[in-house]
């Protein structure tokens, strides 16, 4: 089996990007078929929790209360509501069920003890369950783990260099101890990023060192193309060219061999036969669900009728591993601890972020 490495450069990442396009794939493709089932896809559901409202400033990201895009927020979803779109999704083929909420970082209180519920709720439906909520401390994490999460997903986004150009209310280290604050218990890591956002090719490779970097690398790595949303700083960016799109596919798949790679925002631009050579260059899993958080998806009856097409089958649930056990809040070894981690805030100055916000400000006021 090749070699999982975790001192990779970024040369000799870029030298795997830049490979002649069909050496890159046959070797994506190799490497793929040595530790996953090239014709298994994992199948993940996204759910909105909490939409908008968000107080960070990412400059890819409609939920920014900063900007002004035309997504409708809402207060936390109830655990029963939760509940039945876990059901609908589960009927549709799906293992997973990722809930989001925008938040900026996980605060002790009676919405973290519901999305506490919800994880039970879903896990005791056999499906394996994801959050992704913002930074959370070491405590936050193992009362996650001890309801059931079987995933935590907190994306690099980008490399830690042009992270500075794209967020300024956090910081990459932020990211990066909030993994390390999922690691300390079973839950398993999901980190990618997003390409397309005015990043060099040296940021993207720079983004696959500080993920192959982690050790053990992340168990699931998505990969986003940028959806340019009206009113956000990023809104006219080019779309990510499927080429793009597929190279750096099979870069991270080459790199980090044994995780599952995400094909994430931006399906709805690929066709299916870009999305085809995708799967071939190792990614194996996807979202389904016509809503991607706030941004467009493919419908589920869309994608299993590609599934077929290709020959490709749903990924059951809890293959990679076993399903965690859920602790109810009863008999839960860890009490809240109402922490207040000191999360840096760097507050430099994005220009397009400031734009953007200058804009909402005035479409808020009718000017
Ligand atoms: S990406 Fe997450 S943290 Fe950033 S603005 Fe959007 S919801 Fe908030």
């Amino acid at each position: 089996m090749s070699v999982i490495k975790h001192n990779w450069t970024k040369q000799e990442i870029l030298d795997i990007y830049n490979l002649p396009l069909m050496d890159l794939l046959y070797k994506a493709a190799t490497i793929h078929r040595e530790y996953h089932d090239p014709n298994t896809v994992q199948v993940s559901t996204l759910l909105s929790i909490k939409t908008g409202g968000c107080p960070e400033d990412c400059g890819y990201c409609p939920q920014a209360a900063r900007y002004h895009t035309d997504i409708e927020g809402n207060d936390l979803m109830s655990v029963q509501q939760v509940k039945a779109q876990a059901l609908r999704a589960k009927s549709s083929g799906s293992s997973r069920v990722c809930m989001g909420a925008a938040w900026r970082n996980v605060k002790d209180g009676p919405e973290f003890e519901n999305v506490l519920e919800m994880v039970r709720t879903i896990n005791k439906l056999d499906m394996e369950v994801c959050c992704t909520l913002g930074m959370i401390t070491e405590n936050q994490a193992q009362r996650l783990a001890e309801a059931g999460l079987y995933a935590y997903n907190h994306n690099l986004d980008t490399s830690e260099e042009y992270y500075k150009e794209v967020i300024s209310t956090r910081g990459y280290e932020d990211r990066l101890q909030t993994i390390d604050n999922v690691r300390k218990t079973n839950v398993t890591v999901c980190s990618g990023g997003i390409i397309g956002m005015g990043e060099e090719v040296e940021d993207r490779a720079g983004m696959l060192v500080a993920l192959s970097k982690l050790n053990p690398q992340p168990e699931s790595v998505p990969i986003n193309a940028l959806v340019a949303v009206e009113g956000t700083p990023m809104e006219d960016e080019k779309p990510v060219v499927i080429w793009d799109m597929i190279r750096m596919v099979a870069t991270t798949r080459i790199i980090m061999p044994k995780t599952q790679v995400r094909l994430s925002a931006g399906r709805t631009e690929m066709s299916r036969e870009g999305q085809a050579m995708c799967f071939f260059a190792g990614a194996n899993s996807i979202f389904a669900g016509d809503k991607l958080l706030t941004t467009p998806n493919p419908d589920v009856s869309e994608d299993m009728e590609m599934f077929k097409m290709l020959g490709l089958n749903p990924q059951k649930p809890f293959v990679k591993k076993a399903q965690p056990e859920t602790i109810e809040a009863k008999d839960s070894k860890y009490e809240p601890l109402g922490e207040k981690p000191k999360w840096s805030r760097p507050d430099h100055t994005i220009e397009k972020n400031e734009t953007a916000k200058q804009k909402g400000k005035e479409v808020a006021a009718g000017k």
